[in-house]
């Protein structure tokens, strides 16, 4: 059985000091749950002197994929490190589209984030346009082809479909559409890994998951959990969202 995820990812939100509170509450919240992995992504600045024990695990949203250098405004991996984090975003829409982050530069960040121990949460998903245009599978199948170009091993790396359409916008994907999408990336891992490999990577689905849509969509065959923008930034919310994959994930 795939272990279920639950990721919160902060976006450029939250100061540092609520961010110990938050925490805190949370714990106090679900601190009994022990059948999934909370992940909590803060920015940057908050991420150095927290102590996470399991179920709690720290995850970054991004990092420079030089050791160090002269990169303004840039953190490394070992940086990272340094403060303990255990996950990193990597390839989130709004990075590629926003701050025009390439395939090419996605791969090179997986290589480091693995080489260093730590586990990438690769985002990959399409626009309106594209799944309008039909092209959804050809867009998801690009991305995950030249994001892990030459990576030989998927053990250590987690997939999050993020369909940016249903990214902060409040509609979430159809079941059948998500279910579709999920198992088409398990066939591409079946075919470029292995079965195996395709059976046991953790796949979860982002884009406006909140706690009234949360049962329904981690019943969806295939998803292995949630990468949650918005409502990961209400304690509350959050940890009703993670009692929910608590109770409902049954694979
Ligand atoms: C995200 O940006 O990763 C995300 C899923 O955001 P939201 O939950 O707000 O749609």
């Amino acid at each position: 059985m795939i272990k279920p995820i639950v990721a919160a990812n902060w976006k450029m939100n939250i100061v540092p000091s609520s961010s110990k509170v938050f925490i805190s509450d949370l714990m106090n919240f679900v601190g009994e749950i022990n059948n999934l992995d909370i992940i909590i992504c803060p920015p940057f600045t908050n991420l150095y002197n927290i102590n996470l024990k399991t179920p709690f695990y720290l995850g970054a949203q991004n990092f420079h994929y030089e050791n160090d250098g002269a990169y303004t405004g840039e953190v490394s991996i070992n940086m990272l490190k340094d403060c303990n984090v255990n996950y990193v975003i990597i390839g989130h829409s709004e990075r590629r589209n926003m701050f025009l982050e390439i395939d090419k530069n996605i791969r090179k960040k997986i290589i480091v984030a693995l080489n260093n121990k730590i586990k990438p949460i690769l985002c990959v998903g399409e626009n309106l346009k594209d799944r309008n245009n039909g092209v959804s599978f050809e867009v998801i199948k690009n991305q995950l082809l030249k994001g892990l170009e030459d990576i030989r091993s998927l053990n250590n790396i987690c997939i999050a479909y993020e369909p940016i359409w249903a990214i902060g916008t409040g509609e979430t994907a159809k079941p059948d559409q998500i279910n579709d999408m999920h198992k088409f990336i398990r066939d591409i891992i079946s075919e470029e890994y292995s079965k195996n490999e395709s059976e046991n990577i953790s796949i979860l689905y982002g884009g406006s998951v909140n706690s009234d849509n949360a049962s329904e969509l981690i019943s969806i065959n295939g998803v292995n959990g949630f990468l949650i923008g918005g409502a990961s930034l209400d304690v509350a919310i959050f940890s009703d969202i993670v009692r929910i994959v608590s109770n409902n994930y049954m694979r």
